[in-house]
């Protein structure tokens, strides 16, 4: 079982991390709270424990055809793949900038890091870091809902808004590893808005979850409402402002997804991240707004949910580490 890697997805709030295999399949899926606020050295200690539990765990390993396989605690892994928040120099593996949910993450060598803090696990193995987006993207084009097109243009749309792009079966990272930060591109559906990234006008600034509630909240709704998902559920029952709230930063992710599929015709889009998740009241509006935008050959994209859920940024990052050998 030489070719085990480990994959872990690095988030704002959780970490995540199993075993998988050249064949794509994984082991037992554990997490642990991200320790975001108290630095990088403690986040980095924190994915390195969770790596050790991992691997000294075990399996068993579920294919994706379902087949299970027993997998003993294997004494080295051939690799770490790692998908984190942030844009990340994938050639160094260390973070460019980051949003203020990680203290300090920008700056921050998360190869160079691990690979201390796991030498004996690693025996000299690869050690890859990609913006988590990016991973979630590479995991849906290698086993997800894109497996079937060699292009798609992956986008998250949660506390944040990302997008990965995919082209010829390999993620596109960018001359400045920037490439698919979709939250930052100009919407005309943000005017006004203050972004994450501190400018005025980007599409985080509405298309988010934490964006739409702030949207709700300032159109007159219940601060009640403590978070996306409650105005989702105020608006499924008949709160008028809840259901403008929703449509309006559906549609912005949808005129934006029409931007970005003008831009590069990728074979199919798949639509991930919490937002995602919120069924019809913000799909539909979402969808028909970016047809809606798209001219004639590109009306009829394929524009699909992800399919493999949490596990799609843990595959990702391991298929990377996978390739990178
Ligand atoms: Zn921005």
């Amino acid at each position: 079982m030489s070719d085990v890697v480990v994959g872990v997805d690095l988030g704002g709030t959780k970490t995540a991390a199993a075993l998988v295999d050249a064949a794509g399949a994984i082991g037992p899926v554990r997490s642990v709270a991200t320790p975001a606020q108290a630095g990088p050295a403690a986040v980095l200690d924190a994915v390195a424990g969770l790596v050790r539990e991992v691997v000294a765990r075990g399996g068993p390993l579920t294919a994706p055809d379902g087949s299970v396989t027993p997998l003993a605690a294997p004494e080295r892994i051939a690799g770490v793949g790692v998908g984190t928040a942030g844009v990340v120099d994938t050639r160094t593996g260390t973070i460019l900038a980051s949003t203020d949910a990680f203290r300090d993450w920008a700056g921050t060598d998360v190869r160079g890091g691990l690979r201390t803090l796991l030498a004996d696990l690693l025996d000299g193995g690869p050690l890859t870091v990609e913006n988590d987006v990016d991973a979630h993207a590479g995991g849906e084009v290698w086993q997800g809902a894109a497996a079937r097109f060699d292009s798609a243009l992956m986008v998250a749309v949660g506390t944040g808004v990302g997008a990965g792009i995919v082209l010829d079966g390999r993620p596109l990272r960018g001359a400045r590893h920037v490439a698919g930060e979709l939250g930052h591109l100009p919407s005309p559906d943000a005017v006004g808005l203050r972004c994450t990234c501190g400018r005025v006008g980007h599409l985080e600034a509405i298309g988010s979850g934490p964006a739409l509630r702030r949207h709700y909240l300032r159109l007159g709704g219940s601060p009640a409402a403590a978070d996306a998902r409650a105005v989702c559920v105020r608006a499924e029952s008949g709160d008028p402002l809840a259901a403008r709230a929703v449509a309006d930063a559906a549609r912005a992710v949808g005129r934006a997804i029409a931007g970005a599929v003008t831009m590069l015709d990728p074979a199919a889009v798949v639509v991930g991240g919490g937002m995602s998740e919120a069924g019809p009241i913000w799909w539909d509006p979402m969808e028909a707004t970016a047809r809606a935008e798209l001219i004639e050959p590109l009306t009829e994209i394929p524009l699909l949910p992800s399919t493999l859920g949490p596990v799609a940024a843990i595959l990702g990052a391991a298929r990377t580490v996978q390739q990178s050998v």
